[in-house]
């Protein structure tokens, strides 16, 4: 997607950070880089004209953190050959809004902020009749976390458990009045099938009671447009996939992230998730939860993670492990017009001034 000489400025982007890391990680670290390098190499993409977007990082307002994430760009680009093109800087409970123009600056562009709110069971915090005024200022979404009672960044909140709760109204209406995206907003948490309940929520009743609950807001919001975090968490089992099928066909303005879904895609049927990809491409959009790290050996195992996730969606490799752990999944090997969708033209369709963004970089997207 960008002009003439792509190829041969991957290549020398690769080779320069390459060999300023290897600097930087001093004698000792050297073999493990060169070894993690080699495996990273093992197999180029064949999509590294289609630029990429993460939806879903935690990438944070400090000039160290984000540097990481630019070093970590030129690693995966010189050597795996996908092009990370942004960042959705979705804060965290620590620091839920961030500053944007130094996030813009010190991420020359690449990545872009988001305000979020933690704790929606104490309340959502920022005034509704303010959120326009965020939007102006460059912001593309509000990020909102309603996981299950069992994390609740402060356990002894009880007055809005639910999405729905109608505490919640005035903001989800002044957001769907004003455009304002509900950015990967955050409901239950995993449920795996019987016997792979997983730590998160193993509890399949408190998952319907939390899914039920994100179904009303979504009936009491139309308008609302939402981009649903981790495959709505509805990724882990057949039969979840099956109702996200009917809630992507009863809500149109609802969309997926894919953030932290990877990890789980080897407890459902590789062709059903093939097949609801395929189906649905128009509506999911490529997400990591990649968070914070402080070491020049953390951009090289962040280029390997990011490298499993590209290889699950583009190859039918085995694949070992995704974003998060090692648990092995035959890759989707979806169509290139598939993953163009997911990596970056549903994201450009749904935030606002994303596609402005990718020009700016000096993408031709159409
Ligand atoms: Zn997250």
């Amino acid at each position: 997607m960008k002009s003439s000489n792509r190829r041969s400025f991957i290549c020398t982007a690769g080779a320069t950070s390459a060999a300023v890391f290897l600097e930087r990680v001093g004698v000792a670290g050297k073999q493990a880089v060169a070894d993690a390098a080699q495996s990273l190499s093992a197999g180029k993409t064949t999509y590294s004209d289609i630029p990429c977007i993460d939806v879903h990082t935690h990438v944070g307002g400090e000039a160290g953190a984000i540097a990481r994430y630019l070093a970590m760009r030129d690693i995966l680009l010189g050597s795996r050959g996908n092009d990370l093109a942004i960042w959705i800087n979705l804060g965290s409970n620590s620091h839920p809004i961030l500053d944007f123009d130094s996030v813009m600056k010190a991420g020359r562009g690449r990545i872009l902020c988001c305000i979020s709110d933690y704790s929606s069971h104490d309340g959502l915090d920022i005034p509704p009749d303010e959120l326009p005024n965020w939007l102006e200022r460059g912001y593309i979404g509000y990020k909102i976390w309603a996981g299950p009672p069992s994390r609740r960044l402060k356990p002894d909140d009880s007055g809005f458990p639910y999405i729905d709760d109608p505490a919640h109204d005035p903001t989800f209406d002044a957001m769907e009045k004003a455009g304002m995206v509900c950015a990967s907003i955050h409901i239950a948490d995993p449920n795996g099938p019987y016997h792979h309940r997983t730590k998160w929520l193993p509890d399949p009743v408190e998952f319907w009671r939390e899914m039920m609950a994100f179904r009303a807001r979504l009936a009491r919001n139309p308008g609302l447009t939402v981009v649903a975090a981790h495959g709505m968490w509805s990724v882990c089992q057949d039969a979840q996939i099956d109702f996200l099928r009917y809630m992507l066909g009863t809500y149109p303005n609802l969309n997926i992230d894919l953030a932290a879904t990877f990890q789980y895609y080897h407890l459902v049927s590789r062709d059903n998730l093939r097949d609801f990809m395929i189906e649905w491409s128009d509506r999911i959009l490529f997400g990591t939860d990649a968070g914070r790290w402080s070491d020049a050996d953390g951009d090289v195992s962040h280029a390997e993670r990011y490298s499993r996730c590209f290889r699950m969606l583009e190859t039918d490799e085995l694949v070992e492990g995704g974003f998060f752990s090692m648990n092995e999944a035959k890759g989707l090997a979806l169509p290139r017009d598939v993953l163009e969708k997911i990596y970056f033209k549903n994201a450009v369709r749904i935030y606002p001034r994303v596609g402005e963004h990718l020009r700016k970089l000096g993408y031709t997207i159409g």
